[in-house]
C-alpha cells in the first residue's frame, strides 16, 4: 500500500522541496531468497522508487517481458553494449550475460530519484566503485539452504540439473555476504520488507544526501538573528 505523504519531499518555508542525491539500493542475496518479492514490495509501496532493468542473454522465463523483467539481448549485442561502455557494471553468471544500463542510473540520479538495483555480489563490487556516494546495499539471506532448495524447486520453469547449479552459485553468493552494508535474513516476509523499507528510508536521511537542506537551515539562523 502506497504512503504518499511519507514521499512528499521536505520544504522551505517559502514551499520549495528541498533536494535530496537518489539512493542507488543495491540488493543481492542468492536466487530464491526473496530478493526479487522485497524489491517488488518496496516499490508497490512507493510509485516514486525505479527500477534498474538489467540486460541479459538468457532467455525469458514464462511471464517475463522485455523491457519490463530484462532487455533480452545476444551475447554478440551484450559484448558491443560492454565494449562501448554502456554498462556501468557487467557479470557472467550461470554462463550468461548481465549487466546495468548506465544512461537511466544517470539520469535518475540526476533527477534526484531512488533506484534498486537486483545485482549480483560481483555487480555490487563495480557498481560501488563506480558510484561509491550514492550506493547502499542489502544482502538477503535465506532461512537454510534446505528452505532456498525447497523454494528453488517450487519454480516450475528450474529444471533439476538448473536447480543444481542454482544451489552451487547460492553458496558462492552466500560467501560475500561481508561485503554489504547490511544483511537481512528472510525467514518471515512481512518482516524482511519492512527491514528492507527502513535500510532504504536511513539511506535516504543520511546527512551528506541531504546537502539540500543547508539553505533550510541557515533560514534558522536568518530568523534566530532577527529575535
Ligand atoms: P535471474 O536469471 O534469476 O533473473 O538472475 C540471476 C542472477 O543474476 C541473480 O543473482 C541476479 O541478481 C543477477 N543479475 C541480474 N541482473 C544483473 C545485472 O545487471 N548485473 C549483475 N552483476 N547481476 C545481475
Amino acid at each position: 500500500q502506497a504512503h504518499p505523504a511519507r514521499q512528499t519531499p521536505a520544504r522551505t518555508p517559502l514551499g520549495q522541496p528541498i533536494a535530496r542525491r537518489g539512493v542507488c539500493l543495491v540488493i543481492s542475496a542468492p536466487s530464491g531468497a526473496g530478493k526479487s518479492t522485497i524489491a517488488n514490495a518496496l516499490r508497490a509501496a512507493d510509485h516514486r522508487l525505479l527500477h534498474s532493468v538489467s540486460v541479459t542473454t538468457r532467455q525469458p522465463r514464462p511471464g517475463e517481458t522485455e523491457g519490463v523483467h530484462y532487455h533480452f539481448r545476444t551475447m554478440d549485442q551484450f559484448q558491443r553494449m560492454a565494449e562501448e561502455g554502456e554498462m556501468l557494471e557487467w557479470a557472467t553468471v550461470f554462463g550468461r550475460g548481465y549487466g546495468t544500463p548506465r544512461a537511466p542510473v544517470e539520469a535518475a540520479l540526476a533527477a534526484g530519484r531512488d533506484m534498486v538495483f537486483d545485482i549480483d555480489w560481483q555487480g555490487h563490487r563495480q557498481i560501488r566503485d563506480a558510484l561509491p556516494d550514492d550506493v547502499v546495499s542489502l544482502f538477503v539471506l535465506p532461512p537454510s539452504l534446505a528452505e532456498l532448495e525447497r523454494r528453488l524447486c517450487n519454480r516450475a520453469s528450474d529444471h533439476a540439473e538448473e536447480i543444481a547449479r542454482r544451489m552451487k552459485a547460492a553458496r558462492d553468493e552466500i560467501s560475500h555476504w561481508r561485503e554489504f552494508d547490511h544483511v537481512i535474513v528472510n525467514t518471515e516476509l512481512d518482516q524482511a520488507i519492512a527491514e528492507a523499507r527502513a535500510v532504504l528510508v536511513a539511506a535516504r536521511l543520511e546527512t551528506r544526501r541531504q546537502a539540500g537542506l543547508a539553505g533550510f537551515v541557515a533560514g534558522f539562523d536568518a530568523a534566530g538573528s532577527g529575535a
